[in-house]
């Protein structure tokens, strides 16, 4: 058997171990000792993408064992992915030398953590990619995302960097490769993100009622007008519905997404807060996990 097949064959038991709501994790700990014992190369790695599953199985565990040996699996991925990408750089530049080689590494281990303090505060530091390219279209996008926001708009909600990360993975499984297709696509939706005059996109985006799955597979038409718009006075008429019965405790709503929990139990209020032709702000209360926020 290849290490190939091997790899794949401990990934389908641990996705169905993550599927199971972190249930029958038994096995876990057993199958990463397994994984730790392979010989994984870039290859390997790349073509299983088994870092995400391992990731995913971090995230969903509650045994301290099994976090903390997906922590140092993921961790040594990293460092032989970053490792192999600035060998190759430095090869075309100076001929290695054994001396020089050493001072490489411990210069390329250095700007591997200036880069990752680089990156954005909220950056998850357990970002399931390590690949540069999508890493890069991550951070344009957060930055489209961001786009003509202050941070208090969307205080409470997903920040840029997590619907950044949830967009890119989203666009990334469709092609599961880096390729043009896939840069097209991303490029289209930072186009449309930074779009002064389409502020709608940016805000349905950011509060939820356009998920990051959907904003993938959007057509330039879609991003640039009506269904972006539609969700929009969908989501006012209810508003506006819900206003003529006003109650004190707000109206509730599943359009809207909780940036903690990520749960769609919300309860919104609509104020006018400035002048009457402005545009009101909603305030939003989570029921799930009592996160508060507002917008315009
Ligand atoms: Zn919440």
């Amino acid at each position: 058997m290849s290490v190939e097949e091997d790899v794949m064959r401990i990934q389908k038991k641990l996705n169905k171990m993550t599927s199971e709501d972190g249930s029958g994790q038994e096995q876990a700990l057993d199958l990463l000792k397994e994984l730790q014992t392979l010989n994984i190369n870039l290859e390997v790695l790349t073509k299983t993408r088994i870092g995400m599953t391992v990731n995913a199985l971090r995230k969903s565990s509650k045994d301290d064992e099994v976090i903390s040996l997906s922590k140092t699996l993921i961790k040594n991925w990293k460092k032989f992915l970053s490792g192999t990408n600035s060998s190759e750089k430095s090869s075309s530049s100076s001929s290695s030398k054994p001396k020089k080689e050493k001072e490489d590494k411990s210069t390329r281990e250095d700007k591997d953590r200036d880069r990752e303090r680089n990156l954005p505060k909220q950056f998850p530091a357990s970002s399931n990619t390590t690949d540069s390219v999508r890493l890069k279209c991550r951070e344009m996008l957060a930055v489209a995302i961001n786009t003509d926001s202050k941070p208090e708009d969307f205080d409470g909600c997903a920040s840029a960097e997590e619907l950044a990360e949830e967009l890119e993975e989203a666009i990334f499984s469709e092609f599961k490769n880096t390729d043009m297709r896939y840069k097209n696509r991303v490029r289209s939706r930072i186009a449309n993100l930074k779009d002064i005059k389409n502020p709608t996109l940016r805000t349905n985006f950011r509060i939820g009622a356009i998920t990051a799955s959907r904003l993938a597979v959007m057509t330039a038409e879609e991003m640039a007008n009506d269904e972006v718009k539609q969700l929009r006075e969908r989501f006012l008429k209810e508003s506006i519905n819900d206003a003529q019965l006003a109650t004190a405790q707000g109206t509730k709503t599943d359009m809207l997404k909780c940036g903690k929990c990520k749960k769609r139990n919300c309860t919104y209020n609509q104020l006018q807060t400035r002048s009457s032709d402005e545009p009101m702000t909603t305030f939003v209360l989570c029921n799930e996990c009592g996160n508060r926020w507002k917008f315009c």
